[in-house]
């Protein structure tokens, strides 16, 4: 091991993380826990322990989902963007369909929002 990943290792330590013992299947460093996360105290990925291939393909779908409503609220935060431009140069008595459009939009983020609220507290379980 590197004196800089041993650095990093003494410092999760001092911050209250717990090593486990079991390491990084990227990096061979051992593994850390802190709260109800585990990652890796070199790379810093995060890492998620599954009992077998069915579990395994859950969580990665569940990975993708989460990415993929990501994107969506990325998206959907560049056209507010523009709307927010559209009506900024449009007379007030003009600007219904951009309020509109910009209601719908607010909407589906919020919707994407509590989604992610739901898939949080299920992994907790
Ligand atoms: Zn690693």
């Amino acid at each position: 091991m590197d004196p800089q990943t041993t650095k990093k290792l003494a410092h999760l330590l001092r911050s209250g993380a717990t090593m486990l013992d079991k390491t990084c299947p990227e990096c061979n460093v051992p593994l850390f826990k802190k709260g109800d996360k585990i990652f890796c105290g070199s790379c810093n990925r995060e890492v998620i322990y599954v009992k077998d291939d069915q579990e395994k393909i859950e969580v990665e779908s569940q990975l993708l989902h989460r990415q993929v409503l990501h994107q969506l609220k990325n998206v959907l935060y560049g056209k507010i963007d523009n709307l927010t431009q559209e009506i900024a140069n449009t007379p007030m008595e003009d600007i219904e369909n951009q309020l509109d459009l910009l209601s719908k939009t607010l909407y589906v983020i919020s919707q994407i929002e509590t989604l992610h609220e739901k898939q949080k507290s299920e992994t907790k379980e």
